[in-house]
């Protein structure tokens, strides 16, 4: 399949798995076991610049290949994807930690961008407007863009590549994909089953690596268009490379999701929102929860239930039944949050509840109980940086109007939630809030495939974010076409 005998993975350059030219690899563990699943090559510019003149040569015919027929491999994709889902979601888990069920939830997101990929004919279709002045017609007519390169993070090793490649491929574009190189297995398959659903060799690519690679599709000039999604600082490295490159690029980044929670609300209901958002995927969701604002006096009843449920919370191999709560994605990343967590001690916050005193953080794999955090405030590391780990937060506000102030502060603004069982809080809350995925009476607001992933601020760096009607824009461009006959 898409390793060698020795689990050493291989590009994708022309719908062949090709050995990268480097002396460099870097192991990939499984961060429930710590056990090795594979090398990851550290691909070289050469490498990518091979992917690139592939790409760029497949675009010639794949441009031109009618979009009822590119629609048609969508479909067939789909139906693989769907077929194989348990065996996707597995893998995903191995590689990233997160549980079953939840890897199972991420395919059906990758599958649903397939989906939507799917209805290229409609989607690319333009428009005309016969008569703009006497026997003048005018008309807009949409084109792919080019080469495509997608860079991903470790988080979403299925939906995130999937918001990308599938989508610019359909519009007509060819793709290379340097994906996550902490979680590089899923793409390979990613790509197997694309091929086995008939996309021609040459239209998506993957070259394996860090920034080398990402470097090289930034600064190549036979590369019009870049998707990036990871943290903020590389985020806004990517943006600004890629657009003084003279690239359109979508760059999305960080976030710092806060959650508002009134004293109408339905606690039990909420409660269960807020657990699944902070700990979900061991808090590694750019859509996580990591701040509860507790309005007035909601705030007693609310930690005690959280308390409540965090103690219940499975924590462990995602691939076990019933695990909840997995590892994070390595070591390092195992002693980032520790550190947080002695930094929110150190800046006066409570510690609620600590993650470090649950068993499996004494396991080998790299497990962190949920913890929580209570008189957190704006002042405070804990409260700007993202920590992406299971870290809760928790800020006590006095009304709604000061929990809107305070979430607006943030440099952030990719998501935020609202319970209450108000009409007029939530008005109140869609018209003042400064953050572009909102969502009321539940905790994890991510938009559906055919609809753009639509973060503010620092969570987003360009103008046209990734799927929906955004993502068509992106990988396409227009033709206007004014006549006289
Ligand atoms: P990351 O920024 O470390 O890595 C993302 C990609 O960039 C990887 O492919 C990596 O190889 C590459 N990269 C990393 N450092 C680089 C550098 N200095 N130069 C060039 N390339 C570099 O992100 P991550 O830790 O893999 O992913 C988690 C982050 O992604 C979180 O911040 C999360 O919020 C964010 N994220 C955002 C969204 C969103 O929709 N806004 C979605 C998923 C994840």
């Amino acid at each position: 399949m898409t390793t060698t005998a020795t689990n050493v993975l291989q590009n994708y350059i022309n719908g062949k798995w090709v050995d990268a030219k480097t002396e460099q690899f870097q192991s990939v563990p499984n961060p429930a076991t710590g056990e090795e699943l594979a090398q990851v090559p550290i691909s070289t510019r050469e490498d990518l610049d091979e992917a690139v003149k592939v790409a760029k040569a497949t675009f010639k015919t794949w441009s031109k290949t009618p979009v009822p027929k590119r629609a048609r491999i969508l479909f067939k994709y789909q139906q693989l994807l769907v077929d194989n889902w348990d065996e996707l979601a597995k893998l995903l888990t191995q590689e990233n930690g997160k549980s079953f069920k939840e890897a199972q939830g991420e395919v059906q997101r990758g599958i649903e961008c397939v989906e939507f990929a799917a209805g290229a004919p409609s989607l690319m279709m333009g428009k005309q407007l016969p008569d703009i002045a006497t026997n003048l017609e005018s008309g807009m007519y949409r084109y792919p863009v080019g080469v495509v390169g997608g860079i991903t993070p470790f988080n979403f090793p299925m939906m995130v590549p999937c918001w990308m490649f599938p989508l610019a491929i359909a519009m007509g574009n060819t793709f290379v994909l340097k994906p996550s190189e902490r979680t590089p297995l899923l793409a390979n398959r990613l790509a197997e089953l694309f091929k086995e659903a008939g996309l021609p060799d040459g239209v998506l690519n993957i070259v394996h690596g860090a920034h080398d690679v990402v470097n090289g599709l930034l600064e190549h000039k036979d590369v019009p268009a870049i998707s990036f999604v990871g943290s903020q600082p590389v985020a806004e490295y990517v943006y600004k490379t890629g657009a003084a490159n003279g690239k359109r690029v979508q760059a999305l980044a960080g976030a710092k999701n806060h959650s508002i929670v009134m004293a109408d609300a339905d606690l039990d209901a909420a409660v269960k929102e807020i657990i699944a958002a902070s700990y979900g995927s061991a808090g590694e969701r750019c859509m996580a929860c990591s701040v509860v604002v507790a309005v007035d006096d909601v705030v007693e009843p609310l930690l005690q239930k959280l308390n409540e449920k965090a103690d219940e919370i499975k924590i462990g191999n995602g691939l076990d039944e019933d695990v909840f709560l997995g590892p994070v994605i390595r070591k390092e990343h195992k002693e980032r949050t520790e550190n947080y967590i002695r930094k929110g001690q150190e800046e006066g916050a409570t510690l609620v509840r600590d993650g470090r005193n649950d068993e499996a953080y004494n396991e080998e794999g790299y497990f962190i109980g949920p913890t929580i955090f209570d008189h957190v405030n704006s002042s405070m590391q804990i409260w700007k940086d993202e920590i992406f780990a299971p870290v809760l937060s928790i800020v006590r506000v006095k009304n709604l109007e000061e929990a809107i102030e305070l979430t607006n502060e943030s440099d952030f603004g990719n998501g935020a939630c609202l319970f209450t069982q108000s009409g007029s809080n939530v008005r109140y809350f869609r018209e003042n809030i400064e953050v572009g995925m909102l969502g009321v009476n539940i905790g994890v607001p991510a938009p559906m495939a055919f609809f753009p992933f639509s973060g503010w601020k620092n969570s987003f760096y360009g103008d046209l974010h990734a799927n929906g009607s955004d993502g068509v824009e992106f990988y396409t461009r227009r033709k206007m076409l004014t006549a006289r006959w």
